[in-house]
């Protein structure tokens, strides 16, 4: 009697002991109830308590990124059309060979910033090749370490992959999603991503130098008042100045032409993207130089991460060949060090 019930409780243990892999399916035999296990043969971690997700929002999400690329666009074209409509006329009636260089300059920016917008916004960031698994004579040792499966995709994620609810997808070495090209930033499109930002960053400055150069050209003459003279102004105290220069200022903003309003928009709207651009590519930048991807930088906390902070990091992002990379200097961090 004692026996069959020793034996019984045996049975029980045994049973909850007794997990099975979804990597290889195998039986593991585990010393404890653990809720997530890795698989000592394929290296692949379960999580007993996950449960398979469905995504409902995806198709508002997708109709989201679509509107934000459609403005982003249109707001690209605007500033484009806008400039050559306004700057051009100023340009060529100083002469011909300016209006000429400054038409070579433009096109130039304009294709490079619409080919990388397309490439950012329109190629995959990063599809997870396809693996074989769930069976033991598939799946050898090793082939799956780390593992994890994603609940969404019913498919094995890769350690470096995360999946991205707005894209439907995993994505390998996803950085992040970024709703103005309405794509994940991974793998595949990283690199076209950050030289859309310095192309637009670049073009930016063109506009406001530009800009700023023909408003200087069409703009109507200040208006000081009788008691205000420019040389009266010169005597007088600061802040009488200023307000007195900001009412001449505005009395001829209010003379302005068509062109001239477009021209201070376009400067505005120029400078405000530089600023969010400057903090975008500096932060990304700064990711690249230290080994990371934004995610990743989220994951490893305040100790910084795994990866080595080194100039090479950069170089190797931007794909230069290794004779040209190899003789640029080494920038490794102190606190790297002290950490070793
Ligand atoms: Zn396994
Ligand atoms: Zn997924
Ligand atoms: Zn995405």
């Amino acid at each position: 009697m004692i026996d069959s019930a020793v034996d019984h409780v045996e049975a029980t243990i045994r049973e909850e002991i007794e997990k099975i892999c979804w990597g290889c399916g195998l039986r593991l035999l585990l010393p404890s109830n653990a809720p997530i296990f890795k698989c000592g043969w394929c290296g692949a971690v379960t999580n007993q308590h996950a449960q398979k997700r469905k995504d409902k929002s995806l198709r508002w999400r997708r109709w989201r990124d679509r509107c934000f690329v459609s403005v982003v666009s249109l707001f690209m074209l605007c500033i484009l059309c806008g400039g050559v409509w306004t700057v051009h006329p100023v340009v060529f009636s100083i002469s011909y060979i300016s209006g000429i260089f400054h038409c070579l300059v433009t096109a130039v920016l304009a294709v490079s910033t619409f080919t990388t917008f397309g490439l950012a916004a329109f190629r995959c960031a990063g599809r997870p090749p396809n693996i074989q698994w769930g069976s033991y004579p598939v799946v050898g040792k090793g082939d799956l370490e780390d593992y994890t499966f994603c609940l969404y995709c019913c498919k094995p994620k890769s350690p470096r992959s995360h999946h991205c609810r707005s894209c439907g997808m995993c994505i390998e070495d996803m950085d992040h999603h970024c709703p103005f090209i309405g794509n994940c930033v991974g793998a595949t499109n990283h690199r076209h991503f950050i030289i859309f930002l310095i192309s637009t960053l670049i073009s930016t400055v063109y506009v406001t130098i530009m800009c700023s150069y023909a408003g200087w050209h069409i703009w109507p003459p200040l208006r000081f008042t009788s008691l205000a003279h420019p040389y009266i102004l010169a005597s007088g105290s600061t802040s009488r100045v200023v307000r007195e220069l900001s009412h001449a200022l505005l009395g001829s903003a209010m003379l302005l032409s068509t062109r001239g309003i477009i021209l201070v928009y376009l400067i505005v709207s120029s400078v405000s993207v530089q600023i969010g651009l400057t903090i975008l590519l500096w932060q990304q930048l700064c990711y690249i130089y230290e080994g990371q991807t934004y995610l990743s930088h989220l994951s490893s906390g305040a100790d910084g991460g795994s990866g080595e902070r080194d100039c090479q990091n950069l170089v190797r992002f931007f794909g230069c060949p290794y004779s040209f990379s190899r003789h640029l200097p080494i920038f490794r961090s102190s606190r790297k060090k002290h950490r070793k």
